[in-house]
């Protein structure tokens, strides 16, 4: 994303120097990186009025700190399949920035996951977590294995010899992993009880996204997904829209995507298509969202089953032209740079009024200039998803002082934590001189708080 006004203060032209100089060494060090370059990009070029403001994080190289992870770990998992054969995996934890807190982020057992993947994530990590206002720093793990048609005892061997190596560089105050594509509350359960059986203690605060019954946080399942639609709520709120009579279209089936719906559908919202990796669904009448969750959550079944319930509905094979249903709000939830330059421009001949990133950078740097460009309201992953993390946060506070809050406690807590992400964003964006730009908003509010704390524990 381009910085539209350019202006020759002196002080600007340093801060957009050294942002040049920053994302060259990183496309020269970390090479066959795409998805990393992304988003450090997008995130970097966003800073040059905070650079402009403050150029004494210029002095203290807080970028060059800010792009070079901590620590990468990288590890072989072996295990067996159910016919006795040998498997090797590849398992990644991405320990990028502590300065506010213990490593905190999710861990991604999928086919595509490599050294790029986790980095990006674990990058975008550190300004979302700042942005909750909760104590917890970046990071983000996981491994090229296809949960895809595994049993259920090849996903638990699997689990547990990911997490015979993962232990050896977790804690509740060192990092605290929870789950992401593919990791859910089973695989958190196998983790867990790895962990506890190699540890000799019970650690409640070493992962989270736990079960209730076990110490995990109620209202953590269903937090991502609420975050994004209370996140957008007050986007559309601030110029006097709402969720009611308006028609939604979520990509992904997974539980990000189905609260989302059932927090839009509770606003009065009509959801009209979601997706899974093989295909899309559409139905007029509005998303059934019992049977999606007893087909996806309880059956792991394939998304098409809906339309043997539902004969009314559609089923598209190929998920990418979900984009091209019209609807005035767009949630992406399924995955990176899943929405590009071409499916913008078709929400945006649609009259697509507002985009919600529930998935982590969904949004092509291209689609992304596009919205603004046709100043169609959009709400950045590192702010609308950061709900999830953001409960994580809040059962790590539940595990220490050994209580539990009711579901209504810590939705409250999720709703009024981003309400405040979306002052925090839209001050951020006025007070730097690009007001409306929650892009610009969210990357500086989140990077002010992690660069202050990184300036005063030295180098
Ligand atoms: N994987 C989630 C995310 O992208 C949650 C991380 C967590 O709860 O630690 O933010």
């Amino acid at each position: 994303m381009a910085i539209k006004e350019k202006t020759i203060h002196p002080q600007t032209q340093a801060a957009e120097k050294y942002v040049q100089k920053v994302l060259e060494s990183v496309r020269e060090r970390n090479p066959h990186e795409p998805e990393f370059h992304q988003a450090v990009k997008e995130t970097l070029l966003s800073l040059v009025p905070a650079l402009t403001k403050k150029p004494e994080y210029i002095d203290h190289g807080i970028l060059e700190r800010l792009v070079e992870p901590e620590r990468v770990i990288s590890f072989q998992v072996p295990w067996t399949d159910d016919q006795g054969r040998v498997q090797v995996n590849r398992g990644f934890r991405v320990q990028f920035n502590s300065a506010i807190g213990p490593y905190k982020g999710g861990i991604r057992f999928h086919p595509s996951v490599n050294a790029s993947i986790v980095k990006f994530l674990g990058f975008e990590q550190i300004f979302k977590n700042s942005l909750t206002g909760q104590p917890i720093g970046g990071g983000k793990g996981g491994s090229d294995f296809d949960p895809k048609g595994k049993s259920d005892q090849e996903i638990m061997r699997f689990t547990q010899s990911f997490m015979t190596e993962l232990s050896k560089h977790i804690g509740p105050d060192v990092d605290v992993p929870a789950g992401d594509i593919g990791v859910s509350a089973r695989e958190i359960g196998y983790m867990f009880g790895q962990y506890k059986k190699l540890r000799g203690a019970y650690e409640a605060g070493v992962l989270t996204g736990k079960g209730p019954n076990y110490g995990g946080s109620l209202a953590r399942t269903e937090a991502t997904g609420y975050g994004t639609v209370y996140f957008v709520e007050e986007m559309l709120k601030a110029k006097g829209l709402s969720f009611e009579g308006k028609t939604v279209v979520v990509s992904g089936s997974g539980n990000v995507s189905i609260f989302a719906m059932e927090k839009a559908q509770e606003l009065g919202a009509k959801v009209v298509a979601c997706s899974d990796s093989s295909g899309y669904i559409y139905d007029e009448n509005g998303i059934d969202l019992g049977t999606l969750k007893q087909i996806k959550m309880e059956n792991k079944e394939r998304i098409n089953i809906y339309i043997d319930k539902h004969p009314d509905a559609y089923y598209f094979e190929e998920c990418k032209n979900i984009w091209s249903i019209p609807c005035d709000i767009a949630l992406p939830c399924a995955t990176q740079n899943e929405l590009d330059g071409d499916s913008a421009r078709k929400l945006v001949a649609n009259g697509v009024a507002a985009i919600g990133e529930g998935a982590n950078m969904p949004s092509t740097i291209e689609a992304i200039d596009i919205f603004h460009n046709h100043e169609v309201l959009f709400a950045p992953a590192k702010a609308a998803n950061a709900g999830g993390v953001a409960v994580s946060a809040l059962e790590m506070a539940q595990n220490s002082s050994r209580i539990s809050w009711t579901f209504e406690e810590v939705d409250a807590q999720l709703h009024e934590i981003m309400i405040d992400i979306h002052e925090k964003s839209v001050n951020a964006a006025k007070e730097y001189g690009h007001p409306g730009n929650l892009v610009i908003g969210t990357n500086i509010a989140g990077f002010i708080n992690v660069a202050d704390a990184m300036v005063m524990q030295g180098v």
